[in-house]
C-alpha cells in the first residue's frame, strides 16, 4: 500500500491543499482508497462515509480557491461512532442502533462542516463506549495497527487505530474515563480530553453525562490544538457548556517551559504497572525538566485510590438512566415477535444490549435503588467531592501533572475480556481527571517491544493551553509521534 501521505498531519496537509499541489478531492480518494485496503486488517471503521466525503471534498476545493479556507478546510477525518451525523448511520457499536439513521448534526459535527473538513467514516468503539479495548464492539474488534493480535485500547479504539494507521488525519473520540487518552497511548497518537463543558456535548450519544466530553485524536500537538479551535465553546443545545471564551490554542506553543511548575502525583505510578512504562514516563518527565520545567517528584494526591470505584458507581448510575430510552419503542432496535408489550421491552433489551453494558446497567439500576442511593450513589458523590478538591489544591502549587496514561502496553486480544475488573484497571490513571472535570493529553512518549507508551499531562480546569505548551515542547525535541506503523 502507498504511504505517500501517511505522515500528513492537519497543518501539513493544509499547506499542501493551499499552495495546490493537491486537492481536497485528490487527498480524499487517497484516504478512501487506504481504507478500503488497510481497514480490512485494522477494522477501525464502522461505515466509510465515501459519498459523503466526496461532496464535502468538492465543496472544500471550493472554499481553498475562493481564499475562505481554514485549517480543517478539506482535511480527512473520521469520527466517532457515537455522534450523530444527519442521515449516516449512527450505531454506538450496539446492535440497539444499528439501523439508527439521524436526522440532525451534533453540534462538533455541524463546526467541523462549517470549517469544510471531509468525514470519512465512523469509527469503532466499545458499545456506548463502556469498555478499554473496543473488544466490546457489537461488530467487530479493532486491531492495534502496531501489533495486529492486541487491542488498541479503547472505548474510542476506531478513532485511535484509524488516525495511527492513517485511515484519516485526524478522528474525534469521546471521553468518559480514559476513552480518549488511552486508546491515544496504546497507538502512540496524541489524545486530549477537554474541560467538561468547553466542547458541546449536543448529538453525543450520552454514556455518563457528568463525565462525558468529546476531543480530538491526532498526529500532533498542534493539530489537535487546531481541533480545538473548531469545536470549542459554549452550545445553546447543551446547558452543560460553559460560557467561557474560547482562546487561540495554537498561541503559546514555543517549546518553552521556563517558569513551569509540574508536579507527578507519586499514586499514579501505581503497583502492578509495567517497569517499561515506569522507565519510559519518568524519562520523559526528565525531558520536560530539560526543557526548564520545574519538577517536583512525590507530590501526594491520596484521595486517587479511591477513584475507580467513584467511577464505577457514578458512571453506571448515570448510564442506566440514559439507556432506559432504549426500550423499543421510540427508535432503535424493537423486538417484534410478540403481543405483549412488556415481553417485547424485555427482549428488545436482552437482544439489543452486548454483556458489558447489561452489567452496567444493572450495577447502576442496584446503585441507584431506594435502599442502597445512600451507601453507593451519595457517597461516591461525596468522594468525587474530595477527588476535585485535591485536585485544586495541588493546581494552588503546580501548573500541570504528570502521570503514565494507562499502567501497561497493548495487551492481546482476548486478554483481559474475561475479567471486568482487570479491564477496569486500565483507566486507572485516566479515571479521576474525568471525576474533577479537568482536561488532560496523552501523547507518545516512548515504546517497548514495539509497543506504544503514552504520558498525560493533566490541567486546571479550561487550562488546555498549558498542557498543549507543555506537551507541544516534548513533541519538538522528541520524534516518538512521527513514527508510524508498517502495515
Ligand atoms: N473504560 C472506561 C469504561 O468502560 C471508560 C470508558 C470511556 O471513557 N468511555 O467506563
Amino acid at each position: 500500500m502507498t504511504d505517500k501521505y501517511t505522515d500528513l498531519t492537519i497543518h501539513s496537509a493544509h499547506e499542501l491543499l493551499k499552495a495546490k499541489k493537491l486537492s481536497s478531492v485528490e487527498l480524499t480518494r487517497y484516504y478512501l482508497d487506504r481504507i478500503g485496503k488497510i481497514d480490512q486488517a485494522v477494522r477501525a471503521v464502522v461505515t466509510v462515509t465515501g459519498d459523503l466525503a466526496l461532496r464535502q471534498a468538492e465543496k472544500a476545493d471550493k472554499l481553498i480557491a475562493g481564499g475562505k479556507d481554514g485549517p480543517l478546510t478539506g482535511v480527512p477525518v473520521l469520527i466517532k461512532d457515537n455522534m450523530c451525523i444527519d442521515g449516516i448511520r449512527t450505531t454506538c457499536s450496539s446492535k440497539m442502533l444499528e439501523n439508527f439513521i439521524p436526522p440532525y448534526n451534533a453540534t462538533v459535527v455541524e463546526k467541523l462542516n462549517n470549517a469544510g473538513a471531509v468525514i470519512v467514516g465512523k469509527a469503532n468503539m466499545d458499545e456506548f463506549a463502556m469498555g478499554s479495548s473496543t473488544e466490546n464492539s457489537a461488530f467487530f474488534t479493532t486491531h492495534n495497527p502496531w501489533d495486529l493480535s492486541r487491542v488498541p485500547g479503547g472505548s474510542s479504539g476506531g478513532s485511535a487505530a484509524g488516525v495511527a494507521a492513517c485511515e484519516a488525519v485526524y478522528a474525534l473520540g469521546s471521553d468518559t474515563g480514559g476513552s480518549i487518552r488511552q486508546p491515544a497511548g496504546f497507538c502512540s497518537v496524541t489524545g486530549l480530553k477537554p474541560t467538561y463543558g468547553r466542547v458541546s456535548r449536543y448529538g453525543l450519544v450520552a454514556f455518563a453525562s457528568s463525565l462525558d466530553q468529546i476531543g480530538p485524536l491526532t498526529k500532533d500537538v498542534l493539530d489537535s490544538a487546531l481541533v480545538m479551535n473548531v469545536i470549542s465553546g459554549q452550545d445553546p443545545k447543551d446547558s452543560t457548556s460553559v460560557p467561557e471564551t474560547v482562546p487561540d490554542f495554537t498561541k503559546g506553543l514555543n517549546g518553552d517551559l521556563k517558569g513551569m511548575k509540574i508536579g507527578i502525583p507519586k499514586e499514579y505510578f501505581v503497583e502492578g504497572m509495567q517497569p517499561e512504562v515506569d522507565a519510559a514516563v519518568k524519562e520523559a518527565i526528565r525531558k520536560l525538566e530539560e526543557l526548564g520545567a520545574k519538577v517536583e517528584w512525590g507530590v501526594s494526591l491520596p484521595h486517587t485510590r479511591h477513584a475507580l470505584a467513584v467511577y464505577y458507581i457514578i458512571a453506571p448510575s448515570e448510564a442506566s438512566a440514559n439507556l432506559a430510552r432504549y426500550d423499543g419503542s421510540k427508535y432503535g432496535f424493537s423486538y417484534q415477535d410478540t403481543n405483549n408489550m412488556w415481553e417485547g421491552m424485555e427482549k428488545t433489551k436482552q437482544l439489543g444490549f452486548g454483556p458489558e453494558v447489561k452489567r452496567r446497567i444493572m450495577l447502576g439500576t442496584y446503585a441507584l435503588s431506594s435502599g442502597y442511593y445512600d451507601a453507593y450513589y451519595l457517597k461516591a458523590q461525596k468522594v468525587r467531592t474530595l477527588i476535585r478538591r485535591e485536585f485544586n489544591q495541588a493546581f494552588e502549587k503546580y501548573d500541570a501533572l504528570v502521570t503514565p496514561t494507562s499502567p501497561t502496553i497493548p495487551f492481546k486480544i482476548g486478554e483481559k475480556a474475561d475479567n471486568p475488573l482487570q479491564m477496569y484497571l486500565s483507566d486507572i490513571c485516566t479515571l479521576p481527571v474525568n471525576i474533577a472535570g479537568i482536561p488532560a493529553i496523552s501523547i507518545p512518549a516512548g515504546f517497548a517491544k514495539n509497543l506504544p507508551i503514552g504520558m498525560q499531562v493533566i490541567g486546571k480546569p479550561f487550562a488546555e493551553e498549558t498542557i498543549f505548551k507543555i506537551s507541544y515542547a516534548y513533541q519538538q525535541v522528541t520524534d516518538w509521534h512521527k513514527k508510524t506503523p508498517k502495515l
